[in-house]
């Protein structure tokens, strides 16, 4: 069966690369989601992957010790470089092939972000890692997933998470929580759910992008996703 999707736009926190440490990345998690990723490339999906910066500095946390917020969010992008690095590096280990590419000007370490090269290499069948969010401070990596997966005509947004979906309540307090297999852009506003922050949810709402949320930490669930599966909670238009 074919896969669901030819194009994806996979968003992946830093947070998620941190595995149960307490900071900076692990390197037996980071193994893993590139070969979840590939078990995916395989069927023939073109990925594009935003990657997170908060195993390792948030733009909010330096300001609320004082900071300058947009110098703290300049360090933010700069730690999702570093994430990018090392999942870009991580695939070449694996033999998949993958470009990262920046929104900030970093060349003698990774390509800059340009959009009609990053759709060749898409085209070409090889990942594509997108570094430092949107190059702006004052926004976050999950408005980064909904611009770039805008931009490079991803058919939806995944957005991988610790939980498998998104619930009626809280499922760690409310043994009644249910899942949504879906739910309108529309209801995810009226019930408050917090899908994406609230620029990245207006973007992909106005773009008519979906997004699935899902989880990372089920085995098999990115597949599943990709295949059209009723896996994570999707928003709709
Ligand atoms: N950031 C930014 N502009 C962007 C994307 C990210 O300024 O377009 C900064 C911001 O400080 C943010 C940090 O980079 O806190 C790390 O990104 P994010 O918090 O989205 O990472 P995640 O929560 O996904 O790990």
């Amino acid at each position: 069966m074919p896969a669901a999707y030819k194009r994806i736009l996979l968003k992946l926190s830093g947070e998620a690369l941190m595995g149960d440490d307490a900071y900076g990345i692990n390197q037996g998690i980071v193994s893993r989601i590139v070969s979840d990723v590939a078990e995916v490339q395989r069927l023939g999906v073109e990925i594009g992957i935003v990657i997170g910066g908060g195993n390792i500095f948030r733009g909010m946390a330096g300001a609320a010790s004082g900071m300058d917020r947009a110098t703290a969010d300049y360090m933010g992008m700069m730690a999702t470089i570093m994430n990018a690095m090392a999942l870009g590096d991580a695939m070449r280990v694996a033999g998949v092939a993958a470009r990262v590419q920046s929104a900030l000007n970093i060349e003698q370490v990774v390509e800059p972000y340009i959009r009609g090269k990053s759709i060749r290499y898409l085209e070409e069948g090889r990942i594509v890692i997108f570094a430092a969010g949107t190059g702006n401070p004052f926004f976050t990596t999950d408005t980064a997933a909904a611009l770039r997966g805008t931009e490079i005509g991803a058919e939806i947004v995944l957005k991988a998470t610790k939980v498998d979906g998104i619930y009626t309540a809280d499922p760690k307090k409310d043994p009644n929580a249910t899942r949504y297999a879906k739910i309108s852009f529309d209801e995810a506003i009226a019930r408050n759910l917090q899908v994406m922050d609230a620029t990245a949810f207006a973007l992909c709402r106005d773009q008519k992008l979906p997004i699935n949320v899902f989880s990372l930490f089920k085995p098999g669930a990115l597949r599943r996703v990709v295949m059209g599966e009723d896996e994570g909670t999707m928003v709709h238009i």
